[in-house]
Formats: structure tokens, sequence, C-alpha cells
């Protein structure tokens, strides 16, 4: 498989150009002055406008404790706010209800302002630049190395998701760069906070201070990107602007990111430097495979670093992003169910299944995230339904289009859940006086209507009928069907040391025949393992027994030893 490179669909939002630091190389620092401050009405058009371009990052980046910049507070106060930081809390809340995450730069800050900010932001981020002393910050009381390296090592402390990264070519020496890269990945082995570093280089602009300074050289940033993969933990991504760098001739020395790139708004650090747009990126990475990811790395979504009011936003545009991920589907699913969206596809009698991340239990009481499990649970299907079609049993698989979505039959779906028993669990033990983990006598198959708000009730074969679900023929050929499906899946999980508790089928119609339809997964079956008893299925997840992804992992590592996870 081709190496990923990411990057984030972003919209920048620069709250102020009011700075209290004045870098020898900076162009964005204005002094107060009509326009300083962008009105919350522009904020909000851009955020709507980066909604509607599919933008998932707002991203807040701004001056430097401006409020220390004499005349720049009644910028501020004519909408109504005391300091740029409550200005941008307020903003940040727009974001996530306008349908974006926020990620905030806003120079550097006390442990305090980060945690007043960490409810509406996923992530934050602070340039280290350099740990040198070098001439371009003299006039910086916050491009101190030490209080930026502190401030790093607090959002490290406050768990909140980090972007930091160096700046080339303003004056330090390579082993400045060694020196600045060893001290995050110190901070990084120390609190595990970074997700990804910023190898940026710095541009010489006219009419600055350093205007005549070479900047760094395409074999500065090669280099630099070699060292950053040799020094930097891997689980820290390495990320060049592509608008800034020749990105096709550094990537192959260990590039992972190209950081946020956007489709409205432009770099207001390097105005000169035009963002590429979409489809250049994917000629630019050729030969790689190009992935979108949120402001939140998908380690820190699985940590749960994130405050509970911005979850659901989370949930949303993590699904968002996995849908565009890697085939064409159209912009509105035909079917939303809890876990997998379905999808019409050119062909008519074909339909695009796409196994989502997130996960529900007890009816949507409990909703979360996690990252792989709709391309693991997609494997498992897929195996389970070639296994069964090698058996003589009609399912609606046709063909995978990516990792995480099915093509398969378009079928009449049948409101009914049909589930088979081999030992007493779940409902069963709840309803019934029997303990968990009594071997049935034999395979009992229990039918329920599916009906969320009744509560997906259990029906009997007369109900079956006269509510014209199925005839009485059709009902024993679908029990027959979940009879034989339970043999087979019984027989082969028994190989691989793992106890098939029970499962649930659905099933659907086309041309006068009956299908097996949904998924076969570890979603909707209770896998134990024979030897200890642990379980490998949802139950991990609805009664919190532990990880999740790892018990499915488990799963997929028995049945396909060769599966790559
Ligand atoms: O909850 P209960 O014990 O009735 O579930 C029996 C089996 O059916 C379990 O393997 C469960 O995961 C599966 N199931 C399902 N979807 C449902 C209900 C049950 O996959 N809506």
């Amino acid at each position: 498989m081709s190496s990923v490179i990411t990057y984030s669909r972003n919209v920048f939002l620069p709250l102020t150009f009011v700075c209290r630091n004045s870098c020898g190389y900076c162009i964005f620092r204005r002094p107060p002055g009509d326009g300083c401050v962008l009105s919350p009405d522009e904020v909000l058009q851009i955020l709507r406008r980066g909604a509607e371009a599919g933008c998932t990052e707002a991203l807040f980046t701004f001056g430097e404790r401006p409020e220390e910049v004499d005349g720049f507070l009644p910028f501020l106060e004519q909408f109504g706010y005391s300091s740029i930081l409550e200005y941008c809390h307020a903003m940040a809340e727009e974001a996530l209800r306008i349908g974006l995450l926020p990620h905030t730069n806003a120079g550097v800050m006390t442990a305090d302002e980060m945690k007043y900010l960490s409810d509406v932001n996923a992530s934050m981020g602070l340039m280290l630049e350099t740990t040198a002393d070098i001439p371009a910050h003299r006039n910086c009381l916050g491009k101190e190395p030490g209080r930026r390296i502190a401030m790093i090592e607090d959002a490290g402390r406050l768990k909140i998701p980090f972007t930091t990264g160096i700046l080339l070519g303003i004056g330090e020496t390579p082993s400045d760069r060694r020196q600045s890269l060893q001290v995050i990945a110190d901070l990084h082995k120390k609190y595990g906070h970074i997700q990804e570093i910023i190898i940026q280089n710095f541009c010489p602009k006219p009419g600055t201070e350093m205007s005549a300074f070479p900047g760094a050289s395409l074999r500065d940033m090669q280099e630099t990107v070699r060292m950053a993969k040799e020094i930097l933990p891997p689980d820290i991504a390495i990320q060049i602007p592509p608008n800034l760098a020749d990105a096709e001739k550094i990537l192959p020395c260990g590039v992972t990111d190209l950081g946020g790139i956007s489709p409205v708004t432009i770099d207001y650090v390097n105005p000169e430097h035009p963002w590429p747009a979409f489809d250049e990126l994917a000629a630019l990475t050729k030969g790689y495979t190009l992935q979108e990811r949120l402001c939140i790395y998908p380690q820190f979504i699985r940590k749960g670093w994130y405050h509970d009011k911005i979850r659901d936003r989370i949930i949303s545009l993590e699904n968002t992003i996995h849908m565009r991920g890697s085939s064409v589907i159209p912009a509105k699913p035909l079917y939303e169910g809890k876990a997998k969206s379905v999808y019409t596809s050119e062909n008519p009698d074909e339909l695009i299944v796409v196994f989502r991340n997130d996960m529900t239990a007890f009816n949507g009481v409990k909703h979360d995230l996690f990252t792989d499990k709709g391309r693991l649970n997609a494997t498992a299907s897929e195996f389970f339904m070639k296994m069964l079609e090698a058996e003589g049993i009609k399912t609606h698989y046709i063909r995978m289009s990516a990792p995480d979505k099915m093509i398969v039959r378009r079928l009449e779906m049948i409101p009914l859940e049909v589930i088979v028993r081999n030992v007493a669990a779940g409902s069963m033990t709840k309803k019934y006086p029997v303990a968990e983990g009594t071997v049935l006598d034999w395979p009992v198959v229990t039918i329920d209507y599916k009906d969320d708000e009744r509560g997906d009730p259990m029906i009997n074969d007369d109900l079956i009928q006269v509510l014209h679900i199925l005839t009485g023929d059709e009902l024993t050929q679908v029990k027959k069907i979940a009879l034989l499906v339970n043999t087979v899946l019984t027989r082969f999980f028994d190989e691989c040391g793992i106890c098939l508790v029970d499962f649930k089928l659905e099933f659907g119609k086309a041309g006068g025949n009956i299908f097996l339809g949904d998924e076969i997964s570890m979603d909707s079956m209770r896998l134990w393992d024979k030897e200890t008893g642990e379980s490998f299925d949802k139950d991990v997840y609805r009664f919190d027994k532990g990880d999740v992804i790892t018990a499915y992992r488990n799963v997929l590592k028995r049945i396909i030893p060769e599966f790559s996870l």
C-alpha cells in the first residue's frame, strides 16, 4: 500500500492583525486601526462559506496579546468583547454551531487561558519556531523560547492535542533545528500530546527587516524533514505547507501531512502564496494515498481528548470525511442506519453500503466514534458473505469498492431481525430464567419486529403472517437459511477458538428470491473466546469491557490471519 499523506480542509480566521510582537520577517502584523479586528459578521460569513465548501476546520490564528498594544481595545469593544480570547471563544462556539471544528493559535497563552478555550477547540497550536535566540525575535516578548516551551508543556498537562513547528531560515543554524526538534520530541515523550510538527520555510517579504534574507532552501527543507523523521516519535505527523514549499520534492523525505488547506480563505501569514486547489493537491501527491483528516488527529479522538461539548461535531465530521474518502458517492444517503449509510449508485439494481466509524448501543443512548471500525466490520462482513455464498446461501454482497464500502444488490428489506442463539446471553437472560453462558439444547431462532420507536418487539409466526410481512413458506425459508448460516459460522468460529454465542440476520427480497442482507460483523454477533470467555464483540462497547477496536482486531486476526491491521 502507498504511504498516506493527510490534510485538513479549513478556513483561516485572522481575528485580529494587531500583535504585541514585532518579528523581523512578519507582514501579518498591523497597528490598531479600522479593520484591525474581523467583525462577527465577517467571521460568520467565512464560517458559512467554509461549511458550504465542505471545510471541517475553523483555524483561528491571530496576533498575540493585542490588548497590550495601545489603542487596540476600542476596536474590539465595539463588538461587545473585552479580550481577544473572549471573542475567540464566542466565535469558536459559532464555528461549532455552523459545522466546523475550531483550532486556535493565539500565540503564547497561560494554562488557564488554554483551559478556557479548550471546551470549544478540538486542538490548539503554537509554533516553537526555534529554541535559539535570534535577532529576528529581538522585539518579541512572546517569542522567548522558554515561554513557548512552557506553554507547549502546559498544553500537555491539560491533554490538549497540540500542533507545533519550527520555522526555517530565520537565522537559526542546523544544530538549532536539531535542538528544537529534540525539545518537542522530549515534551511529547512526557505528555503524548503533539499531533503534528510543521516544518515551515520562511519566505522573505519585501518591506520587512529581513527582506534580503535568503529564506530556507529546498535542501534545508529536505534535510530538516529527514532530521525530524529521525528525532520525532513516529506518532507525530510531519507537516510541510504546500503553498510555500516544493512538496513534490520534499514528500519522499518523510512528510506525512500537508496541513490545513482552504478552498475559501487565503493564507494571511503568507498572502502572496495561494493554496493549491484540491485537484492540484492530488497531482502533487501522486503515488501516495491522499487522505482528509480533522484538526484533531484520530489517535486523540480514540483517546477521548476532547470536551463533551464538541463530541457530536467530531463524530459527524469524522463521518463526513470518511464518506468523502476513497470512492465517489452521492451527497445524500438513501438510508442512514445506526452504523451504516446506504447510497444509490449508477446501477439502479446496486447500492453502496458505507460502514461508518460511529457506534451506538441501547437504541442510541450510547453513541461514540471509533477510527477504523468501519473498515474492520466491512472486512468481516465481506469475508462471511463470501463464505456463505460458497455454501449456496444467497446474499446481497457483490463486491467491495473501498475497504469500508460494499456494493450490494438492491433489496426490498423485510422489517425483521432474525436472531439465532446457541448460548444464553443478552436479552434472553434478562427476559427468561436462564443464566448467562448456559449452552442451549439446540439453536434457538427468535424474531424481532424491526422498529426503533416500538423498541423492536419480539414477534411470532402468526403475527408475521397476519401482518403480511412474510408468507408461511417464506418464513420457513428464512428460518432454514438462519439455521444453515448458524451451522456454517459455528463450525468456522470453533476452528478459530471462538464460541459463536448468538447473532442477528436481516433479509430482503429481489426478483422473487430471499437474500441475506445487512451485515455479519462484530457489531451483529456475540463472540467469546473459547478458553477465557473474553468478549470480542459489541458487548465490549455496550458494557465498557475494554477497547472495542482491539477486540474487533482480535477477531480479524483469528479469522483472516493475513489481514493487514
Ligand atoms: O440483545 P440481544 O441479546 O437480543 O442480541 C442478540 C444478538 O443479536 C447479539 O449478537 C446482538 O449483537 C445482535 N443484535 C443486533 N442488532 C440488534 C439486536 C441484536 O445485531 N438490533
